[in-house]
């Protein structure tokens, strides 16, 4: 019997090389190692004459070794190959290996083995292509069966993993089963001990697949149960209760410059009404680039600040920051409401005329562009504006990260709203509250509503899996007076038409976005280059005659601002750029978003990207340069709603990539099924009907110690 709490320092044979790999695959006990699940399996089970494979196919021949022979190749690579020539009774076949040197002495003539590998037609016979083999004395393990192939690390192979859990499975163990035994049952699941023996030990694909099912739900089930406990520890706290002052959210709602989309209208009902219990909100308004988020969220503000509370706006960076900051300084501008600016780079407030802060003395005047309203915004010294943020005399604080510094105190914070950038990660967005909560102030005893916004759509499989502590407002309508991108896929001959097209829509006032890739994620230098080199190369050769501005991620962000705001006053008609310019920046005038090498990117950022253009009343147009014939770039070209793309994105690069974060900590597993309705909706509803009788897992030991497991790796904080 092996105790599977043993360390693996303490497993036979193991070397410091093999410690360091396991512990980077985070296996760290015997138990970690048989948890370390296969990701698939290749199918060696059918062993068959020699006479009988199939060219193209995977097979398993047992023969004995006529030959064995060790030569360099003759291509300029100069591999190290080891032939050797097989043979049972209805024929031959030879069996090649690259650069495995020590296979020649390892490999005895007259000696039988088994052989598992793709069969390929060489240059005179049949062979069979780096094929895993072992003596066919030995037991089978990686060959001729159902071989799992495991997630491997520098340093340990599927080959070592499969050898060191048949030593543990050879010699017994036991484990307890965290899951209640009522819903193994009620589900027909296969209990844990047997679970794993089918993960490792296939003797038919219907083993791996109830194994699979099995730890899928396990896994899920855990997540849920996760973010259902955060969402009743969340309904048991208390907020303040917002009552609307004399209808003041209609009046203003009446007085828009538009009317609101029925999917506007449905989001700030639900808001509104959160806002009016007594327990806080936390929603997630999950809409499209330019389906008006901000106004729905400047209404919610509205609602708080007049009824005397105060309202926290984050934004992921200082750019955003400051557009938001102007935004909602126009949206108020016939109200008295101050409102201020809090970033590392910006301490500034905006009060109307009728302010009282006007009679205070301590500011000098600071001259933004957006001056041409009755408003009067101001610079102030840190140390005054949070002075004025704690005794209330702020009704809407906007800013970065800078915003959550133990140092930022509010009088009487009631609503926390996170504009939010998808790269925050998948973690920082579904659990920000924990963090906001714990630093603001706020009214004692009471933590504000929390309002997040996505910067990307969400499908929904995905926000039904993850976000399930949330509630979700979706906007999932365009205002209507918004015209449709024109979207091109474009073929490296028609450079140049579009060029013409660009210089066309310049000369009629327009203004034009190139975005170049990120070529590596750790070559951010090669990204710099390659937009400094294109800028050159478009203000040399293409367009001498206009003006072109750059902006890349090697800019200081007080540089990048002063690019971005003086593209957004015209001072440039080009703007070429690397993706720092993917955040929600709002400039109106420019219709063109050319994008280079599109194909290296994901469709939602693309979509992102082409979210720049069509925010004014021009039509606007998005040109895709790569490879003419990417069906993904098509997907472009057809469809202009950011949940069809994101749908799509999910379904062509999976959860794992659409997220952009392996670093979340969800298991494989969980990863792989995030886009699994149906094992979403069980889970669910058995980890809802779990906590109905045992809210605190006290009665389910095991599974509260999986659940803490759980929490720790999952670092969705
Ligand atoms: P996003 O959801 O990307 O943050 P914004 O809130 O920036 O979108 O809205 C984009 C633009 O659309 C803004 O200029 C806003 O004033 C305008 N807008 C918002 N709602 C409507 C509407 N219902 N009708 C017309 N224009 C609208
Ligand atoms: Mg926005």
């Amino acid at each position: 019997m092996v105790d599977l709490e043993q360390k693996i320092e303490e497993m036979s044979g193991i070397r410091v090389s093999h410690i360091k790999a396991l512990h980077r695959l985070g296996i760290f006990t015997l138990k970690d190692l048989v948890f370390h699940l296969p990701f698939r399996y290749e199918d060696y089970s059918k062993v068959v004459p020699i006479s009988e494979v199939i060219i193209g196919e995977q097979a398993t021949v047992i023969g004995k070794i006529i030959s064995v022979n060790a030569r360099r190749s003759w291509t300029k690579r100069k591999m190290q190959l080891t032939e050797a020539v097989i043979s049972d009774d209805s024929g031959s076949i030879q069996a090649v290996w690259f650069n495995q040197r020590y296979l020649a002495g390892a490999l005895k003539e007259g000696k039988e083995i088994r052989l598992s590998g793709k069969i390929i037609l060489g240059k005179k016979n049949l062979s069979i292509s780096n094929p895993a083999w072992e003596f066919s004395s030995r037991d089978a393990t990686h060959t001729g069966r159902l071989v799992p192939i495991y997630p491997e690390t520098e340093g340990i192979t599927s080959k070592w993993i499969r050898w060191q859990i048949g030593n543990i499975f050879q010699n017994d163990f036991e484990i307890d089963d965290p899951l209640p035994e009522k819903i193994v049952e009620k589900l027909n699941l296969h209990d844990l001990k047997k679970s794993l023996i089918f993960a490792h030990f296939p003797k038919t694909e219907n083993h791996f697949k109830i194994a699979q099912k099995r730890f899928a739900f396990s896994e899920m089930f855990l997540l849920q149960l996760k973010s259902l406990q955060i969402r009743s520890q969340w309904e048991n706290e208390s907020a303040v209760a917002i009552k609307d002052k004399e209808n003041i959210t209609d009046e203003f709602i009446k007085g828009l410059p538009f009317e609101l989309t029925s999917a506007q209208k449905k989001a700030t009902k639900q808001i509104l009404s959160d806002l009016e219990k007594s327990h806080p909100m936390n929603r997630l308004l999950n809409g499209d680039v330019g389906s008006g988020k901000t106004i729905v969220a400047a209404i919610a503000a509205l609602k708080v600040a007049s009824a005397g509370h105060q309202v926290a706006i984050m934004a992921p960076t200082e750019v955003l920051a400051l557009q938001h900051f102007e935004s909602f300084c126009k949206i108020f501008k016939d109200y008295n409401i101050n409102i201020s600016l809090l970033t590392n780079s910006y301490q500034l407030i905006s009060h109307n005329k009728n302010s009282d802060i006007k009679n205070l003395k301590l500011f000098e005047n600071y001259k933004l562009k957006i001056e041409n309203f009755s408003r009067n915004t101001t610079k102030v010294k840190r140390d005054d504006l949070l002075r004025f943020i704690k005794e209330m005399k702020m009704s809407i604080v906007i800013g970065t990260h800078a915003l959550i510094q133990k140092d930022v105190q509010f009088g009487k914070l009631a609503l926390v709203i996170v504009d939010e950038q998808h790269r925050f990660g998948v973690g920082q967005r579904a659990f920000l509250q924990q963090q906001t909560t714990e630093i603001f102030d706020g009214v004692k005893n009471k933590i504000p509503h929390l309002l997040t916004m996505t910067a990307t759509p969400i499908p929904r499989t995905l926000t039904m899996a993850l976000f399930g502590n949330l509630d979700i407002s979706l906007l999932d309508e365009m205002p209507k007076n918004r015209k449709e991108i024109i979207t091109r896929v474009v073929p490296a001959i028609e450079r140049k038409k579009i060029y013409d097209f660009v210089r066309d829509q310049i000369q009629q006032g327009r203004q034009t976005f190139v975005i170049l890739p990120l070529v590596e994620q750790s070559k951010a230098m090669s990204e710099v280059k390659a937009a400094v080199s294109e800028h050159q190369r478009l203000s040399e050769k293409i367009f001498p005659d206009l003006k072109l501005g750059l902006l890349h991620g090697r800019l200081k962000s007080k540089e990048k601002e002063e690019t971005m705001q003086a593209f957004k006053n015209k001072e440039y008609d080009i703007l070429v750029s690397t993706s720092v310019v993917e955040v929600g920046v709002d400039i109106s005038n420019a219709t063109i978003m050319i994008i280079e090498d599109a194909d290296r990117f994901g469709l939602s950022q693309l979509h992102q990207f082409r979210g720049r253009v069509g925010r004014g009343e021009h039509q606007s147009y998005c040109f895709l340069f790569g490879a003419s014939s990417n069906a993904r770039l098509k997907t472009m070209e057809k469809y202009s709603s950011g949940f069809d793309i994101a749908e799509k994105d999910l379904k062509l690069r999976g959860p794992g990539e659409f997220l952009g974060s392996r670093q979340s900590g969800l298991p494989d597993i969980t990863m792989e099924n995030l886009g699994n309705i149906k094992l979403i909706e069980i889970s669910r509803q058995e980890a809802l009907n779990l906590l109905k009788t045992d809210s605190k897992l006290e009665n389910h030991p095991l599974l509260q110690k999986e659940l803490e497991k759980f929490k720790k790796n999952v670092h969705l904080e």
